[in-house]
């Protein structure tokens, strides 16, 4: 598995890495499995959050004895990211995935709590060394501008964002500002969360014929054109160990520039919406 940059002060990670949310909800062993099976074969790239239930309990199953080949992602509540509060909810993150450190530590998307009180907190937890890096999600422009004032430059290691074959909004003006600014973009939802294209339907076509070129799946392919770019990372969901291990193989799948074209042109990024879609 691919490794690559993450951020700018010298942490990589894993470019396909492994969701968690609603990984709680069905088959707990199956999901410790599928965790470990992914770190098995490189994608020690986690991504959690407060939010996600017991997701974070789960995570801390699966990592157990495994910690040092995990890049621990999780995220606070915009409800919690007053200075004090910030520090509290990375406190039990900790707790939870039993562990002294995250490898970075997210606002959720962004709420009420002024950006300066939340970058406070996350210099405070990075001196204390109980995070290593920190970043956002669901930023747009505006906010990575406003964010970039209050904590200067070189600090915010990523931006979680939506980003799927149908929904490539990020592509207009987040991905160019995180490319100048060397701050990981990381794909969130990568395959839509349950709205994948069937093979069926004339774009799942074209994907299902790429797939075929290369002995792959259209989930392979698709996974292989969001991280085309070395700012991107991909997070997909996966509660089963085959589901994993065949995430995993996307981290060798290497497009060709016509195949990307194609697909360039059968999932068209369209116009710039007003707001950054969130899911
Ligand atoms: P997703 O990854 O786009 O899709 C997950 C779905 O795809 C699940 O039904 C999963 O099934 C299925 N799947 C995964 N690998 C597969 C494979 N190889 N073959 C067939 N089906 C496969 O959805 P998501 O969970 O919304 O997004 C991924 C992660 O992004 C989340 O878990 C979370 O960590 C993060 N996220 C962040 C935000 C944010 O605001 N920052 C928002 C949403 C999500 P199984 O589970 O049965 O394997």
């Amino acid at each position: 598995m691919r490794q690559q940059p993450f951020g700018r002060n010298g942490q990589s990670a894993s470019v396909i890495g492994q969701g968690t949310w609603y990984i709680d909800r069905g088959d707990r062993a199956a999901a410790i499995s599928a965790l470990r099976r992914g770190l098995d074969l490189g994608m020690g790239h986690l991504d959690t959050a407060e939010m996600y239930g017991d997701a974070e309990l789960v995570i801390a199953e699966a990592i157990a004895g495994r910690r040092d080949e995990v890049f621990l992602v999780s995220k606070v509540l915009p409800s919690n990211a007053s200075r004090r509060g910030t520090i509290a909810a990375c406190e039990r993150s900790l707790r939870r995935l039993k562990t002294d450190r995250l490898d970075c530590y997210l606002l959720h998307w962004r709420g009420a709590f002024p950006l300066s009180e939340t970058v406070a907190a996350f210099e405070e937890l990075l001196s204390a060394g109980k995070i290593r890096s920190w970043g956002v999600s669901n930023f747009d422009v505006d906010d990575l501008d406003e964010l970039l004032g209050v904590a200067g430059d070189g600090k915010i290691a990523c931006n979680q964002v939506l980003y799927h074959l149908k929904e490539r909004a990020i592509e207009h003006g987040v991905v160019p500002w995180c490319e100048r600014h060397g701050v990981a973009v990381v794909a969130y939802s990568p395959f839509g969360h349950n709205d994948f294209p069937q093979p069926a339907g004339r774009t799942g076509g074209v994907l299902q014929k790429i797939a075929d070129a290369h002995q792959a799946t259209p989930r392979q392919v698709a996974l292989s054109f969001l991280t085309r770019k070395p700012a991107l990372f991909a997070i997909p969901k996966a509660a089963s160990a085959q589901h994993a291990a065949d995430n995993a193989a996307a981290g060798n799948l290497v497009l060709t520039a016509e195949e990307i074209a194609a697909l360039d042109q059968a999932f068209p990024r369209g116009a710039q919406p007003r707001s950054l879609p969130m899911l």
